[in-house]
């Protein structure tokens, strides 16, 4: 119980696109004032971080790194990750099939999961992440990653829309457009976040959203090959519940942050999480132990800290976390998960 399982690795602050909302935006601005940590000192981490059943690359835009193969290989490697999202904008349709065939093919008992991201079935959509043509390069890579995906069992490809302002004619017209030019495993909705601690941004219509929440749980996801997969569901399902608390301003309980999960910058700094500003540590002046530093004592006053001030959040990652480590969601996790293995929809 005092090591995470879920680590959020950032593996640089390039990116090629220019979202609106993006809340990394500082860091990729400035990404040439630091020296991102190399494959080797990934290696490093890797062998001192225990073990690491899920890991989430993230960036900027991960499938820029080349070395990225190497770099997730070592966690598989090292800390035994089974299950590896990698989030991308969708725009280089070649090297993102490339890196899924790779790692699919040099890591058979691993289970990878391609995330693209699609906010609007228009143009709107190349609008608000700032590059002209970004909605067909995202088509082009899904439907490579969907081909890809008919020869590997251990792959599979979600989409994931962000909230922002879209009406409900716009989700409807958006699962459609995903429905026959993506045909993900799963599309998920979510929140565009309040800039730091709390729940949602006040720019958007919160029960549109919740509204909407439930409408994507419900036809937003096929069959897919993933392991445990009706579980991951089910959190994800119940993550709604604990949506609609924390929207509603009740706290959805302890947080884990800093124990069971935590965040990795690209420069070796581990983070609280990816909402505040704590750092823990730096990796490079603690001889690559995430493990050493997540034990300090600083880091455990942090965490106190945290708890004490019924911190809380509208980041998925993070909810779903504590979810799963709080066991006041076990009877619905339980419903949740067997529903799901009796009425899943199968792939188009
Ligand atoms: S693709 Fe992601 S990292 Fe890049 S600008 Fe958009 S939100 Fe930020
Ligand atoms: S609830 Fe947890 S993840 Fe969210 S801001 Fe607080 S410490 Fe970070």
């Amino acid at each position: 119980m005092k090591r995470p399982s879920f680590v959020i690795l950032f593996v640089t602050a390039k990116c090629n696109a220019k979202c609106s909302f993006c809340f990394y935006a500082d860091n990729i601005n400035d990404h040439h004032k630091g020296i991102e940590l190399s494959a080797e000192e990934y290696l490093l981490i890797s062998k001192s971080a225990g073990n690491i059943p899920y890991l989430l690359i993230s960036g900027g835009e991960p499938v820029l790194r080349n070395d990225l193969p190497e770099i997730i290989g070592y966690f598989v490697e090292n800390a035994s990750s089974k299950f590896v999202t990698i989030p991308s904008n969708g725009l280089s349709p070649e090297k993102t099939y490339k890196l899924f065939d790779t790692l699919t093919s040099r890591y058979p008992g691993t289970h990878f999961r391609a995330a693209f991201s699609l906010d609007y079935p228009d143009e709107r959509h190349d609008k608000v992440r700032g590059v002209e043509g970004c909605r067909n390069s995202l088509v082009e890579s899904a439907k490579r990653i969907a081909a890809l995906r008919e020869k590997k069992t251990n792959l599979s490809m979600d989409l994931v829309t962000v909230f922002i302002d879209q009406s409900e004619e716009d989700l409807k017209n958006l699962r459609e457009f995903a429905d026959h030019n993506v045909r993900p495993n799963n599309h998920e909705l979510h929140v565009l976040r309040a800039d730091g601690p709390g729940g949602a941004s006040d720019s958007i219509d919160l029960e549109l959203f919740l509204r909407e929440l439930a409408v994507f749980g419900e036809k937003g996801r096929v069959e897919e090959t993933r392991a445990l997969s009706a579980i991951f569901r089910s959190i994800n399902n119940t993550f709604l519940r604990a949506m609609n608390r924390l929207c509603r301003g009740t706290w959805t309980g302890p947080c884990r942050a800093g124990s069971k999960f935590t965040v990795i910058d690209e420069y070796g700094k581990v983070k609280l999480c990816e909402i505040r500003d704590d750092i823990l540590g730096d990796l490079r002046e603690n001889e690559y132990n995430l493990v050493q530093i997540l034990r300090s004592k600083s880091s455990l006053k942090t965490i106190r800290d945290m708890n004490k001030d019924k911190c809380t959040c509208a980041w998925e990652c993070a909810m779903s976390t504590n979810i799963i480590f709080n066991f006041r969601f076990y009877p619905e996790l339980i419903y949740r998960t067997l529903r799901e293995l009796f009425t899943r929809r199968k792939p188009q």
